[in-house]
């Protein structure tokens, strides 16, 4: 299912074995030379507002696949959208030859990188559980250019990355809930990590129930035992620097406990483990790369279900930092599981510690599905992430945290209450952690629109791997 990418410091041959794609800007494929005189004509032939056309060729005998693409302009969403034209076209073939040959040095990585996450993400199949497989031709894409190749390789092999982190985080969000088990997720972020040579630790219910009451609380109603996951990647070249925190939400099913969701559409709950598959993806990512920083990834994981063991509106519980909490809802079991992760992650004196949790519908309501919200209590943490956002157009948009919001947080018998009252939803789950992470830079990523699709074309979508992923590639 991988498309094996990579450049050549040449110029494109019309006769070149494969599929050919031309890609343009304001000048058509360079016919100087023997260049496609197909790939000229279909240039030529473009209407004012396609960006897009392909036609078959006559070539020594045979039919060759011949496209091209005019950008307007260079803005990143100008070239997405035409990269994921040409990827739907890409995909049908078993062998793409890009040609770059009009872009600067700063454009053909940045052009290279956007078609191959194009043509990744055209590729992907999620088809395990089907009797027939249909999966894509797309072998390799192999990209000309003959001035800045080494750059374009290096743009390749980043967006190779991120498409190797996105594809593991869309397989563990895509699992079935009852093969995607918290056990299942806890070994496959071992065994990916280790098939790396990075280090992992899981911690059992033994360990969760001694020490993180709030996660125990959750975790007791089901039969599923939970468990704690630690990916560690030392790639600094000192050792002891302080690392990089990543914590992700592991609900591998939200029934909403005893405080039940309606039954329309709670299939989709099993999407409540993506903040987890996006951190693990992420890291794995990060390790391919060998991205010279020390990266820790915590996953908490467990399921959310009613039973007579299960949590009841109203309990007190007693999180691992001591403060104890009021369960007035069941369903706002996440911000429970995550706050003890959050105490743990103290433990590494973190550089920053980033949450990216599936965790209220409230962010639906604020944001949609296209932006993930962020909040947290350092703002040059969270420029940066915003950074990185606008720069993979991995869209996310902060929200306030103002003190004034513990108002709507509390408890006439507990510290504070697991729900706030009425208004900003998003907001106030936030706050609630905020309570556990004084101790470090930390910022918040709230991705219940942005981590999967419902309806026709329903599935995870990899988020927020390309934001985090570019945030840790360019972190100093
Ligand atoms: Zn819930």
């Amino acid at each position: 299912m991988n498309v094996e990418f990579s450049t050549k410091a040449e110029k494109l041959q019309p006769h070149q074995t494969g599929a050919l794609l031309y890609v343009c800007a304001s000048e058509g494929p360079d016919t100087a030379d023997g260049g496609n005189p197909t790939a000229a004509l279909l240039y030529a032939a473009l209407e004012q507002a396609q960006t897009f056309a392909a036609a078959q060729s006559a070539d020594n005998g045979s039919l060759k696949a011949v496209a091209v693409v005019r950008l307007q302009d260079v803005q990143r969403e100008t070239i997405e959208q035409a990269a994921k034209e040409a990827a739907a076209w890409a995909q049908k073939q078993e062998n793409v030859n890009v040609c770059l040959a009009p872009f600067c040095e700063t454009d053909s990585p940045r052009v290279a990188e956007i078609f191959a996450a194009a043509f990744g993400e055209a590729v992907y199949r999620f088809d395990r559980y089907k009797k027939e497989a249909k999966p894509a031709k797309l072998q390799t894409a192999v990209f000309y250019h003959a001035e800045h190749s080494q750059a374009v390789q290096t743009a390749l092999d980043v967006a190779a990355a991120q498409l190797y982190g996105c594809n593991i985080a869309k397989d563990l969000g895509n699992a079935a809930p009852n093969e995607c088990t918290p056990e299942f997720l806890a070994e496959t972020a071992k065994a990916e990590a280790e098939k790396l040579g990075a280090q992992a630790k899981i911690l059992d219910k033994d360990y969760i129930k001694d020490n993180m009451g709030a996660f125990w609380s959750v975790a007791k109603g089901s039969k599923q035992k939970p468990y704690l996951v630690e990916l560690s990647h030392f790639g600094a070249a000192d050792k002891n620097e302080a690392p990089i925190v990543l914590v992700g939400k592991g609900i591998t099913f939200d029934t909403g406990g005893i405080s039940l969701k309606p039954g329309l559409n709670m299939d989709e709950m099993k999407f409540d483990m993506c903040g987890a598959a996006a951190v693990i993806g992420t890291f794995c990512a990060a390790v391919k790369l060998k991205l010279p920083i020390n990266l820790i990834a915590i996953v908490p994981t467990c399921e959310n279900m009613p039973s007579g063991a299960a949590n009841k509106p109203g309990d007190v519980v007693t999180s691992m930092k001591g403060l104890t909490i009021e369960v007035l809802n069941t369903d706002a079991e996440g911000r429970l599981i995550l706050c003890d992760a959050l105490t743990y992650a103290e433990q590494f004196k973190p550089k920053a510690v980033i949450d990216a949790a599936t965790l209220t519908g409230a962010c639906i309501m604020a944001l949609g599905h296209d932006v993930s919200g962020l909040m947290g209590n350092d703002q040059a943490l969270v420029d940066s992430l915003l950074a990185a956002s606008r720069e993979t157009n991995d869209k996310a948009w902060q929200l306030p945290l103002f003190d004034t919001y513990k108002e709507q947080l509390k408890s006439n018998f507990a510290d504070i209450p697991n729900i706030g009252t009425p208004g900003a939803g998003t907001i106030t789950a936030a706050t609630f952690l905020a309570y556990f992470t004084e101790d470090y830079p930390w910022a918040h990523l709230d991705i219940a629109g942005t981590a999967w699709k419902s309806g026709k074309e329903k599935g995870a979508t990899g988020r927020p791997v390309p934001l985090l992923l570019n945030y840790l590639r360019n972190v100093r």
